[in-house]
């Protein structure tokens, strides 16, 4: 059951260390949209997605946004804030995510994958061997379908976290 299991489990953004995994090689961040870095049905950036981003950029990090979101919604964002992005990136699977870390031009190493639901974000960036973060959303403002996701993480992080 690893492929579900996150190397890193934070309740923010801020608790990322970014300068910590860049001094161990990390280079490019693939980062989740909807309730990793905005909240659902929002086009502003929650504060702490901002000062994250500015610090990623800080250091020089390649940052690649990959969504299931429509690409109508996420385009918005993306060109706001002069970030590159694959929407729909229909995760978990692969093949995004490779694409990604081919125009990010890094190995699965130098990445991180950060989002906010192991389904989707964390199976992904497992199946790739990218080095992975879940965050706690940031809303519980949601799909219903992401909401019986959720039922299902609860029973997985229970049994195997
Ligand atoms: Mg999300």
């Amino acid at each position: 059951m690893s492929v579900f299991k996150p190397d890193l489990m934070v309740n923010s953004l801020r608790d990322i260390n970014l300068k910590l995994h860049w001094e161990k090689g990390k280079r490019g961040i693939i980062l989740d949209l909807d309730n990793t870095i905005v909240l659902w049905n929002v086009v502003e950036l929650n504060t702490e997605a901002q000062s994250f981003l500015e610090e990623a950029l800080a250091l020089k990090y390649k940052i690649y946004l990959l969504t299931n979101a429509s690409r109508k919604r996420t385009e918005n964002i993306a060109q706001k804030h002069d970030l590159s992005y694959i929407a729909p990136a229909f995760k978990p699977r692969k093949n995004a995510f490779l694409r990604a870390l081919k125009k990010m031009n890094l190995q699965k190493e130098e990445v991180l994958v950060v989002g906010d639901q192991i389904f989707t974000d964390i199976w992904g960036g497992n199946r790739v061997g990218c080095y992975t973060i879940l965050v706690s959303p940031l809303s519980s403002r949601e799909f219903i379908g992401t909401k019986i996701l959720r039922l299902l993480e609860f029973f997985v992080k229970r049994k195997f976290i």
